[in-house]
């Protein structure tokens, strides 16, 4: 099995090397192709006004100056020798739960490899802010990882779908188990803006995101994350509300 790996985190990020310890445990035609730098909430981003360049850093181990899109992009149509069977974006440093998922660079990763029609998995470590400061930051993803996607790698997945995998912060042995859930909301969109002044003494803005608040829907991935198991949802990428097209189109019937 070819697999492809990336992450939103940078080619040299930790979770990356997680995740390619996780992918070693079913195959070792392992290609990568990641961003040089971190591109977190760059969501589905695709570089349309400077050239990309693509830098090698080892026997199928590749960085691109452009987002996660484009690492996937330039993975599949110039790094991989032929298609691979299976895409793997992460592991995240970070949620991407509920609304999280547009903003998201991984999940993106994960939408780019299912456009082209790869079964496509993206995989983040959600992280305790005020946690325990020893505790192994992906201890979950690590123990939890290869079990999750034994079952994802032959489950047929209908064209224009993708599976979003998170891990909850915990040790491997308080993981409670896994859960396919709905994606949850979140009540407000986004988090603090901090607002300060830099050495020149012009004001910025800078997004926290530590305030973001939700309702624990029950069956979201919200929900799962807090009461201890690892979510998994499917996503589609047709985002039409298909209850609201008959209506809409009576108000533009003459
Ligand atoms: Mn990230």
């Amino acid at each position: 099995m070819k697999i492809l790996l990336t992450n939103d985190d940078g080619v040299h990020a930790p979770g990356l090397e997680v995740l390619e310890a996780i992918a070693r445990e079913f195959s070792d035609d392992i290609w990568i192709c990641a961003p040089d730098e971190e591109q977190s909430g760059m969501g589905h981003a695709l570089t349309l006004t400077r050239p990309i360049r693509l830098r090698r850093h080892g026997e199928r181990r590749f960085s691109v100056t452009g987002t996660p899109t484009d690492a996937v992009t330039m993975g599949l149509r110039k790094v991989v020798d032929g298609t691979p069977d299976l895409i793997l974006s992460g592991v995240n440093r970070g949620a991407n739960l509920g609304d999280d998922v547009t903003y998201s660079g991984t999940v993106s990763a994960a939408i780019e490899g299912a456009l082209a029609g790869v079964r496509s998995i993206a995989l983040s470590q959600v992280i305790e802010r005020d946690g325990e400061p020893d505790r192994d930051t992906f201890a979950a993803a690590r123990a939890w990882g290869a079990r999750v996607l034994a079952p994802l790698l032959d489950t047929p997945l209908p064209s224009r779908t993708l599976v979003n995998v998170n891990f909850p912060p915990l040790a491997a042995e308080a993981v409670r188990g896994v859960q396919v859930v709905r994606q949850g909301f979140h009540d407000y969109a986004r988090g603090t803006v901090v607002e300060g002044r830099d050495p020149r003494g012009f004001k910025y803005y800078w997004f926290g995101l530590e305030a973001i608040e939700h309702t624990l829907d029950h069956g979201t991935d919200l929900e799962a994350i807090s009461e201890g198991f690892v979510s998994v949802t499917p996503l589609q990428l047709d985002l039409t509300h298909h209850a609201s097209l008959g209506a809409l189109a009576e108000r533009f019937a003459d």
